[in-house]
């Protein structure tokens, strides 16, 4: 079965979106869905209130947003459904990979009111995130014509529009980044009822005919994240397609998970050699580089969409002195815990 990519924003494995378009459809989340709710409330209020015909001013544009949350929970499909609420135009942009041209293009394009959704935020370059200052805070670019210590610098305006940033790591976006985004919105791992309910949906909206048993056989096995639920999803469909005439009952979905090698609680391959590499080459207790050395794996990869499911489930902590396996981890990946490490040795 496939990894679980940080970078996969493919919308799902079905050849067309299963993205929910209103907040209505958005499942669970209920404490991100109401703030969004009451600004974007708000912003219709105040944009009623005032004439058709006066220009807008930032008060009736919505705030710029911070989603924050490991991948796969709903960021980019929240800033979609922002753009649906208010039917602007929806553009979007990866941090890491922006260039300045790229930026400016990107801004002099915008209309009122539009949503530029900014992936990755927090690896987006300083410089960038600098000149981003001015338009965030008065819509203005500053473009420096020509070079050196001579150079002028223009102002462009930019329309009033709505910077929507997703992270994974709030802690990387430096402060006075951070404090012109006005809306935070924190989102968490889903509950397997959530996610259940995502599989029913998504399952009528595939015609494919799966037991409520089954449904929540699979939303077990989703850690959490609505991306890996569609995956899931997808995988046993076909799976079931090939088996056994189509039908997901609950024997159908043991079976498959068997045959992707995914475990109760939705541990996969991948995951136990992270364990047997913490555990039996490093005694329990690792630093980041190590391990992403010994698994040839990306860093970021690890500690951005592997860990933070380790750590929800009680397996991983994240001490001074490197990462450590907790006694559940030895337990329910079958190793001895005599020589289980302490967290307090360092
Ligand atoms: P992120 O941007 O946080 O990595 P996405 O917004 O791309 O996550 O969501 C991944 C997939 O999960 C989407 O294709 C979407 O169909 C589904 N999804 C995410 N959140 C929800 C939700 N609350 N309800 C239903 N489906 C969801």
């Amino acid at each position: 079965m496939d990894n679980y990519d940080i970078h996969d924003n493919t919308d799902d494995d079905f050849g067309y979106s299963l993205r929910p378009e209103t907040l209505n459809e958005f499942i669970g989340q209920e404490k991100a869905k109401e703030q969004l709710r009451i600004h974007i409330d708000a912003v219709k209020s105040r944009r009623a209130a005032k004439s058709k015909r006066a220009a807008k001013s930032r008060d009736d544009v919505l705030e710029h947003v911070l989603l924050v949350g490991p991948p796969g929970l709903g960021k980019t499909t929240l800033a979609k459904i922002i753009a649906n609420e208010f039917d602007t135009n929806f553009k979007q942009a990866i941090g890491p990979v922006m260039e300045q041209i790229h930026l400016s293009s990107t801004l002099a394009s915008l209309e009122e009111g539009d949503i530029l959704f900014i992936d990755e935020i927090h690896r987006m370059k300083p410089t960038i995130q600098e000149s981003l200052y001015p338009v965030l805070e008065d819509f203005v670019l500053d473009l420096p014509l020509g070079q050196g210590p001579g150079s002028e610098v223009v102002q462009l305006p930019i329309a009033p529009f709505t910077l929507v940033g997703a992270t994974t790591r709030e802690g990387l976006l430096t402060g006075p980044f951070r404090s012109r985004l006005g809306i935070h919105i924190h989102l968490d791992y889903y509950t397997p009822e959530d996610i259940q309910q995502a599989i029913r949906i998504n399952s009528a909206k595939l015609s494919i005919k799966i037991e409520e048993e089954a449904e929540f056989a699979l939303a077990l096995r989703a850690r959490g994240t609505m991306r890996i639920a569609n995956k899931l999803l997808a995988n046993i469909r076909d799976y079931a397609q090939v088996k056994s005439g189509g039908v997901l009952t609950l024997e159908v979905v043991e079976e498959a998970l068997k045959f992707f090698d995914i475990d109760e609680k939705g541990l996969n391959a991948q995951d136990y050699a992270y364990f047997r590499a913490l555990i039996k080459n490093f005694n329990g207790r690792a630093g980041k580089k190590a391990l992403a050395v010994a698994l040839s794996e990306d860093e970021r990869t690890i500690s951005e969409v592997y860990e933070p499911h380790y750590i929800k489930e009680g397996f991983l902590s994240l001490t001074p002195s490197g990462r450590v396996a907790t006694e559940a981890a030895y337990e329910y990946f079958g190793y001895p815990t005599s020589n289980q490490p302490s967290l307090f040795d360092v």
